[in-house]
């Protein structure tokens, strides 16, 4: 069973409108596994789709494709019993961003 103490922040790259629509989940906590994404779903990492390495979690060998789309952060060491993975929504943000549409 690999090691599920280590996660990464993830933000979507985009510029224009960091807290875009919460809908969209542009930032994510996601676990990262250092000697490589596990072939099947890690114990406890719930989503209702599949489970693909490289896309759901983040390791060595497919950080470089995650960064082509995402800001990807260090990965932190977490103790139990830290989620494997969360979604970061930007409502209020969003909300209360009144100068994107008149700049
Ligand atoms: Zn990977």
């Amino acid at each position: 069973m690999p090691d599920l103490q280590q996660r990464v922040l993830i933000i979507l790259r985009d510029a224009d409108a960091p807290t875009r629509p919460a809908e969209l989940a542009s930032t994510q906590m996601a676990p990262y596994f250092p000697d490589g994404c596990p072939p099947t779903r890690p114990a406890g990492l719930a989503r209702p789709a599949h489970y693909q390495p490289h896309a759901d979690t983040v390791c060595p060998a497919c950080i470089a494709s995650w960064s082509s789309h995402h800001v990807v952060s260090d990965p932190a060491t977490v103790p139990d019993p830290t989620p494997p993975a969360l979604r970061f929504t930007w409502t209020t943000a969003w909300e209360n961003d009144h100068t994107a549409l008149d700049d």
